[in-house]
């Protein structure tokens, strides 16, 4: 990836023929993946990595300590499907896969590269 500084917290990151910019102070990327995942994507650790900063601390969501208390409470296991309580309307169903729709155009044959 080719990375070029717009400020010292803002930078242009070009991978292939797409171009990101990333904002290390707002913690946003237009790929969105740093903004949604509140996890450093590929274009801003590639950012954060030309810049003189040190790597961000990862959201409060991905720390041990949550995972010890999402978990903290009762979870109770999923039994053998022969102990479910399943009302007959239900069983009764039939869950087809959903239709897929057909691409417009040939079919590609040769891969896109990505840039992740
Ligand atoms: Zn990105």
């Amino acid at each position: 990836m080719d990375v070029q500084p717009i400020t010292s917290m803002k930078y242009k990151v070009s991978c292939g023929t797409k171009t990101y910019v990333v904002d290390l102070n707002a913690k946003i990327c237009l790929c969105r993946e740093f903004d949604l995942d509140l996890i450093s994507c590929a274009h801003a650790a590639a950012a954060i990595s030309k810049s003189k900063h040190s790597l961000f601390s990862v959201s409060s969501y991905y720390t041990t300590e949550t995972l010890r208390e999402i978990y903290s409470g009762e979870v109770m296991p999923i039994l053998h499907p022969d102990e479910w309580s399943v009302p007959v309307e239900v069983k009764s169903r039939q869950v087809l896969t959903p239709p897929q729709p057909t691409q417009a155009g040939h079919p590609r044959t040769s891969r896109i590269e990505s840039c992740r």
